[in-house]
């Protein structure tokens, strides 16, 4: 494990050309404190967690010390948002501080959110503050728990300095790790200022960096395009084959576990298919599929139930911004397979919660009756699996059905259109071939106990503004592995009181 001043820097981005951002000292908060490091996060660096309690890591992190090997810059891109192409954006109140290198050639970008005014901030002031912060601390933390690709947050730091949203608040700066924070809209930014060898030289990068194995005669073969129209192999035809592939098990990912994103614009997509930028998300309580978490998405375009088609929108505007490298044909042809792999992914991930490995056809039916049972009286969502895994197919048997179906007692309202289901369940697991036990094994590893709530978010925000942070440490806990038991936190696997399924979330962070 090292220490922050032994960590080895290789900053690549920064060493592109100038149209790609400026450089940018950040600015200091005043009294910083440490609110909270991810252990797990800092063993991905070989950082020593310890570090974090130090001054040199509370300074450097907060704009008061300036880390020997960082070059601090921010990032232009620009991008869709809300379908209206915004020329404008870049990091307005981050700055990508530098690249670690690991020992074993792992790099890893530490961004650093909430640092202050950059040439992008508009009108902004360039700071976040300790609320938004958390969400996006302890959001990021739960979906690498749930096996879902993100960025993560190595620390949340906080300060005196007072910042205006709605109120006053405490700015805070957030430590983003990641394997890279190319969005789609860093290539819409080159593709709309008719800079079309910075593209090129972007997407050159991006391959080079993420998806090395397709300049291999081997490796990558799946994603290597054969380009239809004049049948040479063309390499930014793979590089955006691969990242459909990417983004379309996101969104499986999310679907599966019931998150929403909640401001899926252009410039908050990864194209490594990473869950990018923390806003007004949300997980579902209750199944309710038109679940919009953003209070100013007034017509749900970002609902939850509209997030697969809305990546493929984001898709097809990062394919629109490569065409100067792939023709327009084999961009439509290559948008064509982001279906199958969605479908595919999302119906693996759903047949595991189901604990069901084999696949059959009338798995759909068991599916869609699942889905409108679920929604037509408002079961909360997590529970309702969590709750399926512990049911074995003995408990499934005529004589313990009405047992087993009073475990399910507190989520629905009528059980008699469960007690069908059910039935219908127990003859399906009669196809399958592994022992009991292991399927509800199998299932607890894919139906989490634990997911963030807004109302817990919300709760360790209001214990952190009053200078408790012990909540956000035992939720990191517990949403770091969701699958596990942790009994001594069982209170955070509860039912959402009535008030906690109606916070709204703003966007304002
Ligand atoms: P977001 O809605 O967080 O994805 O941000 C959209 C754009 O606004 C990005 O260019 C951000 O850098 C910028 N931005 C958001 N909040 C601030 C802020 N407080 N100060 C400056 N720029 C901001
Ligand atoms: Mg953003």
């Amino acid at each position: 494990m090292k220490t922050l001043s032994q960590l080895v820097f290789n900053n690549t981005y920064s060493e592109l050309p100038t149209t790609f951002g400026t450089a940018v000292i950040p600015q200091p908060l005043s009294d910083p404190f440490l609110v909270s490091v991810n252990p797990q996060v800092a063993e991905m660096l070989e950082l020593d967690p310890l570090e974090a309690k130090t001054r040199l890591f509370i300074d450097t992190f907060t704009g008061n010390e300036e880390l020997a090997g960082t070059t601090p810059l921010a990032m232009k891109y620009t991008g869709h948002q809300f379908g209206h192409y915004n020329p404008d954006l870049g990091d307005g109140r981050g700055l990508l501080l530098g690249e670690v290198l690991t020992s074993t050639n792992t790099k890893w970008d530490i961004h650093l959110k909430g640092s202050g005014k950059t040439p992008y901030s508009r009108q902004g002031d360039g700071r976040a503050v300790l609320r938004s912060s958390i969400r996006e601390y302890l959001g990021s933390a739960a979906l690498n728990g749930l096996g879902i690709k993100t960025t993560h947050a190595l620390a949340l730091l906080g300060s005196t300095t007072l910042v205006f949203r709605e109120k006053m608040e405490r700015g805070a700066t957030l430590i983003r790790v990641a394997e890279s924070h190319l969005r789609f809209g860093h290539f819409e930014y080159l593709f709309y200022t008719h800079q079309h060898c910075e593209l090129k030289l972007l997407a050159d990068y991006l391959i080079k960096h993420h998806f090395p194995d397709l300049l291999t005669t081997e490796g990558g073969q799946e994603d290597k395009q054969t380009v239809s129209a004049n049948q040479h192999h063309n390499i930014y035809a793979s590089m955006l084959t691969r990242i459909v592939k990417l983004t379309a098990r996101l969104i499986a990912g999310w679907q599966s576990v019931g998150f929403a994103h909640g401001v899926m614009n252009t410039d908050n997509m990864s194209v490594l298919g990473l869950t990018f930028d923390y806003g007004p998300f949300g997980f579902l309580d209750d199944y309710n599929p038109d679940y919009i978490c953003n209070h100013s998405d007034y017509s749900g375009r970002y609902a939850f139930n509209q997030q697969p088609s809305i990546a493929l929108w984001n898709l097809s505007a990062l394919g629109y911004a490569l065409t100067p490298l792939i023709d327009k044909e084999d961009v439509d042809a290559i948008l064509d397979s982001y279906h199958l792999t969605l479908q595919r992914d999302y119906s693996a991930r759903m047949r595991n919660k189901l604990g069901l490995a084999e696949k059959r056809e009338e798995d759909t039916v068991l599916f869609s009756s699942l889905f409108e049972l679920l929604q037509s009286q408002m079961v909360d969502y997590t529970l309702f699996f969590r709750t399926l895994s512990s049911i074995s197919a003995t408990d499934l048997s005529v004589s313990a059905l009405p047992n087993s179906i009073e475990r399910f007692d507190d989520l629905f309202s009528c059980t008699q259109p469960l007690k069908k289901w059910l039935k219908a369940y127990a003859v399906r697991l009669n196809f399958e071939k592994d022992d009991d036990e292991s399927r509800l094994e199998w299932m607890k590893q894919h139906n989490p106990k634990y997911i963030l709530r807004n109302y817990l978010a919300q709760q360790a925000i209001d214990k952190a503004e009053d200078g408790d942070f012990a909540m956000i440490d035992e939720l990191l806990q517990v949403l770091s592995s969701p699958f596990d038991e942790h009994p001594e936190f069982n209170q955070f696997a509860d039912k959402p009181p009535y008030w906690g399924k109606k916070l709204e979330i703003s966007c304002s962070s």
